[in-house]
């Protein structure tokens, strides 16, 4: 696959920022590193499909802009362990054999082991990473029932190779994240989520899985009318409400039944796992998981206190 690079970003971007989050709903305040722009795996409902309007990448390979930006951030906000991560507008592992840009941060936050970089993908590459592997890192992949992938996520690797890769990052001496993102409704989901939550608790060792987040499809309306035109029935098979950041989301009802479902699965798994819902309403994470929280300083401590119990401090 031929990459088409639009631009070399100059010496004055900002590569590192914090995550919009969205209007009214519960962010964990995720700091973001963007060296890349744009993501050739394509998922139909990705949803940067619906704001970047350009077929191009656009890549920075100046990871030394992007160190000097994290390293004053750390400075800055001493008063708790902060997280980044390179998956918020690309994926963190489609290109990184050939752009090679992750070796140098991996190497930094191990030496730093001041904050946690997470490399968040659908790309079961890892191989080239193993040796400069720390628990400073965190290899995290997006997981979704195997047909789900083959007709949403056709270029991304199958789940099976996924999980495997990750078995590989905790043997090599990573923590390990899962994101059930986007978590999609149709018929017969439930059962289909039950048998990958069986093969995510025998492929992995569950005490090393650091966080699980758990985020039920959401979509801008650009990308309503992409479904529309491209046919996409199993996206759009579900009650759909606009939500106060304009995206559409299933009904609450929907939700909490769905989100309910999926976190009590993976406790059953493992009592202790760390479940997070990604951008959702205080209402929603009280009806799901019990825990009252309201805003987003309440989930950044619930971060605190699990890498506490991790790292230590
Ligand atoms: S892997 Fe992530 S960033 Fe890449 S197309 Fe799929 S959803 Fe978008």
């Amino acid at each position: 696959m031929g990459l088409r690079v639009a631009e070399w970003i100059g010496e004055n971007t900002n590569l590192v920022r914090n995550c919009p989050g969205t209007k009214n709903h519960i962010c964990c305040g995720y700091k973001t590193i963007d060296l890349i722009e744009g993501c050739i795996l394509s998922c139909s409902y990705c949803i940067l499909k619906g704001y970047i309007n350009s077929p191009f990448l656009k890549i920075n390979t100046n990871v030394e802009l992007a160190i000097s930006q994290i390293r004053e951030v750390i400075n800055t906000q001493k008063d708790h362990i902060n997280r980044f991560g390179t998956g918020e507008l690309s994926d963190s592992l489609a290109l990184d054999r050939r752009l090679n840009l992750n070796r140098p941060l991996i190497e930094f936050f191990g030496q730093e082991r001041k904050a946690i970089l997470e490399l968040k993908s659908k790309w079961a590459d890892i191989s080239h990473l193993k040796g400069l592997l720390n628990p400073y890192t965190v290899i995290s992949f997006s997981l979704a029932p195997q047909h789900v992938i083959d007709s949403e996520e056709k270029r991304t690797s199958p789940v099976r190779k996924r999980l495997k890769a990750a078995r590989d990052a905790q043997r090599a001496g990573s923590y390990v994240g899962l994101h059930f993102d986007p978590v999609i409704i149709y018929d017969g989901f439930e059962r289909d989520y039950e048998e990958l939550i069986s093969e995510v608790s025998e492929a992995l060792d569950l005490k090393g899985v650091i966080w699980v987040s758990i985020g039920l499809l959401r979509f801008p309306p650009k990308l309503m009318e992409n479904f529309l035109v491209e046919g996409r029935r199993r996206l759009l098979a579900g009650e759909f409400i606009r939500g106060e950041d304009g995206k559409y989301r299933y009904l609450k009802k929907e939700r909490v039944n769905v989100y309910k479902m999926l976190y009590n699965l993976l406790k059953s798994k493992r009592d202790d796992l760390f479940i997070y819902l990604c951008m959702e309403r205080a209402d929603v994470w009280k009806a799901v998981t019990g825990i009252v929280v309201e805003s987003n300083q309440d989930l950044i401590s619930l971060f605190d206190e699990r890498i506490k119990l991790f790292y230590g401090g």
